[in-house]
């Protein structure tokens, strides 16, 4: 990774925090509640509030209009090609035919890990600093959200 993540931090995690609650508000606008066969997974996964997400089904994922959180993101992998889902609070971002359970119940994880997190601000410092020390794959976050995908509802 030629891009310090861990240097530029501090600085980043603000803009980082602001750009997530955004998108989390939009999608709680225009997203769709879970279905009662989606609901189950999320509860499956050990989501608290299933009843609170929403699902917004986008062509591809947003990236922050800022340029070093644009860089950060795409460098990192995390809104780099390849990536179809983006949980933000209740809010999760699905590209548009990636709908699987599989991908659902990993981005559902997530929203448990922000529920255990208390909130947004609270859950993207820990996980940034994940991503920017052991990187994406490796994060214990991501392994913990991995190891909670289901292939059937
Ligand atoms: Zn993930």
């Amino acid at each position: 990774m030629t891009f310090n993540l861990l240097a530029a931090l501090p600085a980043l995690i603000p803009k980082a925090i602001e750009w997530a609650e955004a998108h989390s508000s939009f999608i709680e606008q225009s997203g769709q509640p879970l279905n009662d066969a989606f609901l189950a997974v999320a509860r499956s996964v050990g989501v608290l509030h299933p009843e609170l997400i929403r699902v917004a089904e986008v062509s591809s994922l947003p990236l922050p209009e800022d340029l070093d959180l644009k860089l950060a993101a795409i460098g990192t992998g995390l809104l780099g090609p390849g990536m179809v889902g983006l949980t933000l609070g209740y809010g999760v971002y699905v590209c548009r035919g990636h709908g699987s359970i599989r991908l659902l119940s990993h981005e559902f994880r997530h929203v448990y890990q922000y529920e255990r997190a208390s909130s947004i601000a609270a859950f993207l410092p820990v996980y940034l600093h994940q991503i920017a020390t052991v990187g994406y794959q490796n994060s214990p976050l991501e392994i913990d959200a991995r190891a909670h995908e289901k292939h059937h509802a």
